[in-house]
């Protein structure tokens, strides 16, 4: 490492490997100072370091491994540096004549070979662990944007609701319940309701598992088709049903319901 030469790269990778002697170290310092080609060079293996130190962040090394490793490529550092050394290629000449194969010292080339080789594996599994999280997002979007679209199928006021039923056939009032205990989440929708008087309203009831008195789950009155839906009422959670039923009340509604039930459904499974 005289003045007049350029910086064997195996040198700038043990200087940025911090693996100089201080004394081989403050002349490169001082021959980076003034040399833009040997500077980028250190600048470029800095920066491949500083990837693998990013790298290994997640998996240390053994216990003692970089010590070793810093050991070893500065004793071969020393040997086959000092017999090759005749670097070699003034700056006045125009090629940066690089690599003298012969003084490179294999295990600094192969430690880096490994930690290339350790980044690329980095690499892959953090690639394919964004791609299996994107992939879980979009499902779940996927998922959310469906429950979303069923919802808005059955609470648009613009939905046509039809029940099929046998030919010239007068279809009768009916009804669906869907609920979820667990939450207190009830759908129910109507067909086919008889209009009501002014002054009166349906009232649907949630009528407990257990026993205790029936549950208003919300007024409603049905439309010129004769439908009608309850979406959502407010409901206690955990009270698993027994049955449904529906019943004309006054239209702001009653404590318990008033006979005849209209419409009824057992719960299945009760
Ligand atoms: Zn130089």
């Amino acid at each position: 490492m005289t003045a007049d030469a350029h910086i064997p790269q195996e040198d700038l990778a043990l200087y940025a490997l911090q693996a100089l002697s201080e004394e081989e170290a403050s002349a490169v310092r001082v021959h980076l100072k003034g040399c833009d080609v040997c500077r980028n060079e250190a600048a470029e293996l800095s920066g491949d370091l500083a990837l693998v130190a990013l790298s290994a962040e997640e998996r240390p090394l053994p216990e003692g491994a970089h010590e070793r490793l810093m050991a070893r490529i500065a004793v071969d550092a020393k040997q086959e540096g000092r017999e090759a050394a005749k670097p070699v290629v003034s700056i006045a000449d125009t090629k940066p004549a690089r690599p003298v194969y012969s003084s490179i010292p294999w295990a600094a080339v192969a430690a880096m070979l490994v930690f290339a080789f350790a980044l690329m594996m980095k690499i892959g599994d953090m690639h394919r662990e964004l791609q299996q999280k994107s992939d879980q997002l979009a499902q779940q979007a996927a998922a959310s944007s469906r429950a979303q679209r069923v919802l808005d199928v059955l609470t648009a006021s613009s939905a046509q609701r039809v029940l099929l039923t046998a030919a010239k056939t007068k279809p009768a009032p009916s009804a669906r319940a869907v609920y979820l205990a667990a939450s207190g989440s009830l759908i129910f929708q109507a067909n086919d309701l008889d209009p009501l008087p002014t002054g009166k309203a349906y009232e649907l009831w949630v009528i407990p598992a257990n026993g205790k008195a029936p549950i208003p789950a919300g007024l409603f009155r049905p439309d010129a088709a004769g439908s009608a839906s309850v979406i959502l009422p407010p409901l206690p959670t955990g009270v698993p049903a027994k049955a449904f039923g529906v019943t004309v009340e006054r239209a702001e509604g009653s404590d318990t319901p008033t006979a005849p039930i209209l419409l009824a459904g057992a719960a299945a499974g009760e």
